[in-house]
């Protein structure tokens, strides 16, 4: 039985929670070697007492004094940009989890595969924006790429292996938010409070409201594209309110395999860090006829077009997904803060990809200058329709 050394990223965030109740619930299966947080000092030390990990980073320097003066031990500690990539690289682990909210996490993704780790990824935006890229970096330095979100773990828990070949299609399951079946009239007086209660997953905001606009499941859509090497027309979603099953993959001899279970990151976090092995945990196994019934239905794509920019997006590749992904970052923040309506959001992502020049197979340079160009270009477009 092999024990992962994980280094974790986002240790203070929603998945950072759920990855550190897995190392309690199977310490004979993970360890962690170092920490990551982005600016909660003091969560970070209290983690960092119970886990004891040799390496910290903090990204924000401001937070070091608060943190070195709660740590009950002497690690050493990294900050900044420049600490987040040299804990990725650092040896004493075989796994980097990268749970960091937003773009910050795509470098040190890239690193942790070109020092010969394994990499488990939960920040959709790593795939989304340079999924051509990691995945070329994976098959480069023989890595794993072992996926964190819910639905793809799901799928990877489907395929175990087999070749895309075999695969007709990858059917997506998502929630469809707490608007599923708000009549579109009403959609534009959607508020901030409302779109964050989401009816089956407890997560952060910027997901939450993701997941309201189904934005979430169009970047999942792209993630799954590259994670899988199945092209866009291939990936389906389904609206499946209970979120019992995760996802499915449909084969060409038409047989479709499911994987289910509560919706609790715990799953896809203990699956990422023990494959290709299962091992017992705590966690509630589902109960079936309690469960009662199961419900499917059709995406609403025309009351939500993010699913259809994401398909565009993940069909022309390029720097289009980088640039769909920034805009809709910079349009739930001003949505949030209350400066555009609830469709404001895909207007403005929409508004930003017709004006962006797509450039294909970019590199990394390209892909960041890309996403910088949209943050811009949308903050401009929220500025000129400010609607309130
Ligand atoms: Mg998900």
């Amino acid at each position: 039985m092999r024990k992962r050394r994980v280094i974790l990223l986002g240790a203070t965030g929603s998945i950072g929670d759920s990855a550190l109740k897995v190392a309690r619930d199977i310490p004979d299966r993970m360890e962690i070697t170092a920490m990551a947080a982005g600016r909660q000092a003091d969560k970070l030390a209290a983690a960092a007492n119970e886990f004891r990990p040799g390496t910290l980073c903090l990204a924000d320097p401001a937070g070091l004094p608060e943190l070195r003066a709660r740590l009950e031990y002497r690690p050493r500690i990294l900050s900044g940009t420049d600490g987040l990539l040299e804990i990725a690289r650092s040896p004493e682990a075989d796994m980097v989890l990268v749970a960091i909210v937003g773009t910050q996490g795509l470098r040190p993704a890239l690193a942790a595969l070109e020092s010969g780790k394994d990499l488990a990824v939960a920040s959709k935006e790593i795939l989304v924006m340079a999924g051509e890229i990691v995945m070329d970096a994976a098959r480069r330095h023989q890595r794993m790429v072992l996926p964190v979100d819910s639905e793809h773990n799901a799928i990877f828990q489907c395929l175990e292996g087999r070749p895309p070949e075999s695969v007709r299609r990858l059917v997506l399951t998502a929630s469809g938010g707490p608007f599923r079946e708000t009549p579109s009239a009403l959609l534009a007086g959607v508020t901030p409070d409302q779109a964050l209660r989401h009816p089956t997953w407890n997560m952060g905001p910027k997901i939450t409201v993701d997941s309201a606009t189904l934005f979430n499941k169009g970047l999942e859509m792209i993630e799954a594209r590259w994670l899988f090497d199945v092209p866009m027309d291939r990936v389906d979603v389904v609206v499946h309110p209970q979120s019992i099953v995760h996802s499915m993959v449909e084969f060409i001899d038409s047989s479709v395999l499911a994987q289910l279970s509560h919706s609790d990151m715990c799953f896809p976090i203990q699956y990422a860090v023990t494959w290709p092995d299962r091992v017992p945990n705590s966690l509630r196994p589902l109960d079936f006829p309690a469960l009662g019934r199961l419900e499917f239905s059709a995406p609403r794509t025309g009351d939500f077009p993010a699913l259809n920019l994401a398909r565009e997006a993940g069909q022309t590749g390029g720097t289009l997904p980088a640039v769909l992904n920034a805009a809709n970052e910079i349009a739930v923040a001003a949505f949030l803060e209350g400066k555009t309506r609830f469709p404001g959001i895909w207007e403005c992502v929409a508004a930003v990809m017709a004006a962006h020049r797509t450039i294909p197979h970019a590199l990394l340079p390209e892909i960041l200058d890309a996403d910088a160009w949209a943050r811009t270009e949308a903050a401009q477009y929220l500025t000129q329709h400010a609607q309130l």
